[in-house]
């Protein structure tokens, strides 16, 4: 995605004088290095507390993942998304309309899940000696299909403004940077669903032109906490320009290249407190003392600029086989280049999702995720049968009060029978496998003699 682009790309950006200088996406630094640097001024021992939160990071990390791999919990962690597409209407236009929208958005989740997942067609680029390493997050985004006001939502907003665009470095609500005027209804954007329960996206416009997305990282204190990062700011701003997957970004110079939907991949890596693999220092790592806390990926002395270099790529931080992994989705190299996440960075990721995280209240309510479509909410229910547990993962148990039904069939959300149980004589508790069902919300529905009954299973 980031050809030229990539020296444009913001992950974050404080820094006025820099962006303010950098009118052409060639020169506007890169925002994480900017926020680095921003956070050195504020602490000069920042670099040193960095290191410890890094070590005591790692330590958790390593700790979650030993538990993990003697309980063998792989579970998948599900997690509710956003996307408030706040953009003038000529600009919701360029992207097709509510139609082209709503393909942006399936398409731009696709991309997460299947990097998220280990899940890409291109891993197969990757490189054997880096192989191992290939990292599984196992973080499944959905859409959240429950407005904070409890109503139902596909997922997204599209929110007409008249802003052309929302600067990164300045603004008249919030902290006034990371585009927080796109962050509330107040200054033309729109506000935040809870963002400890949602992970909230804004598509816009973003300024200065060339700026690919702005990713806020955990409110850790060593980067100014809830201060710099409040909490209904937390999120990720990507220029509409970079949203979503398509073939052909030719009319949205400049961030043309960005077109494999993997901007957000990139900056939600700094959401969830992922590092550049060259550490703090975007333009020069030279000295190689810079490091990104994790330890399976390679030191290297600065990034991997907007190319898709062969392998091995060997650099003054590591000069031998196999090199740096340019091809880690927090490097900079081009979007078709990127295919990996590392198991380090896996680990790294876990302890913001696990309990004490500051992302660990994301898997907190499925309720979000599979909410009842209107569909769903018309058809009349009486709960006379009893489903538990209701929600369901794996299979549930229907008992029909000393009865046994002629049928009990399970009813999707356009009003298809989907699976269809037929108890035996005196059966009256039936044990139901969901295994081969989507994930949803079903109106389970029990013919018994002479009544009908109706209940809702949510499973999830
Ligand atoms: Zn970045």
């Amino acid at each position: 995605m980031y050809k030229k682009i990539t020296a444009a790309l913001l992950s974050i950006c404080t820094c006025s004088i820099a962006i303010a200088q950098s009118t052409t996406p060639t020169t506007i630094l890169d925002g994480w290095d900017v926020l680095m640097k921003n956070c050195e001024k504020r602490n000069p021992n920042f670099k040193a507390d960095l290191q410890v939160l890094n070590e005591q990071i790692a330590k958790k990390a390593a700790a979650y993942m030993q538990t993990n791999a003697a309980n063998k919990t792989t579970a998948v962690k599900e997690v509710p998304i956003v996307f408030h597409i706040v953009l003038t209407q000529s600009k919701i236009n360029q992207l097709g309309g509510a139609t082209g929208i709503a393909e942006r958005v399936q398409s731009q989740i696709d991309v997460l899940n299947k990097d998220f997942n280990a899940a890409n067609a291109d891993s197969s680029l990757i490189p054997a000696a880096f192989k191992p390493l290939y990292g599984n997050m196992g973080i499944k985004f959905s859409l959240a299909h429950k407005a904070p006001n409890g109503s139902y939502s596909p997922g997204y907003e599209i929110v007409t403004t008249t802003k052309s665009g929302f600067d990164i470095q300045s603004g008249t609500t919030g902290t006034g940077q990371f585009c927080s005027d796109a962050k509330f209804t107040s200054s033309g954007g729109a506000d935040a669903w809870d963002t400890k329960k949602y992970i909230n996206v804004w598509i816009t416009d973003i300024t200065p032109m060339g700026v690919g997305g702005v990713g806020t990282p955990p409110p850790y204190a060593i980067y100014g906490g809830t201060t710099q990062f409040p909490w209904n700011e937390q999120g990720i701003v990507i220029s509409y320009m970079a949203f979503g997957k398509r073939t052909n970004g030719s009319q949205f110079f400049p961030l043309q290249a960005a077109i494999a939907g993997r901007t957000l991949v990139h900056e939600m890596g700094h959401y969830f407190n992922l590092f550049h693999p060259f550490g703090m220092s975007t333009m020069d790592n030279k000295t190689c003392t810079d490091d990104d806390g994790v330890s399976d990926t390679p030191l290297e002395s600065g990034p991997t600029q907007s190319i898709c270099p062969s392998f091995p790529l060997l650099d003054t931080c590591t000069k031998t086989f196999p090199g740096v992994m340019y091809m880690n989705h927090m490097d900079y190299s081009a979007d078709t280049c990127r295919t990996m996440f590392s198991t380090g960075q896996v680990a790294r990721v876990s302890i913001e999702l696990a309990g004490g995280g500051f992302r660990d209240q994301l898997t907190s309510d499925p309720g979000l995720i599979y909410w009842w479509p209107s569909s769903v909410n018309n058809v009349a229910v009486n709960n006379e049968v009893a489903i538990y547990p209701n929600p369901a993962t794996n299979s549930c148990t229907i008992n029909c009060n000393d009865n046994t039904a002629r049928s009990i069939e399970f009813i999707n959300n356009l009003g298809q029978v989907v699976y269809t149980i037929t108890p035996v004589a005196n059966e009256t508790i039936v044990h139901a496998d969901l295994s081969n069902l989507a994930k949803g919300v079903y109106v389970i529905k029990c013919t018994f003699n002479n009544t009908i009954t109706t209940t809702k299973l949510l499973h999830y």
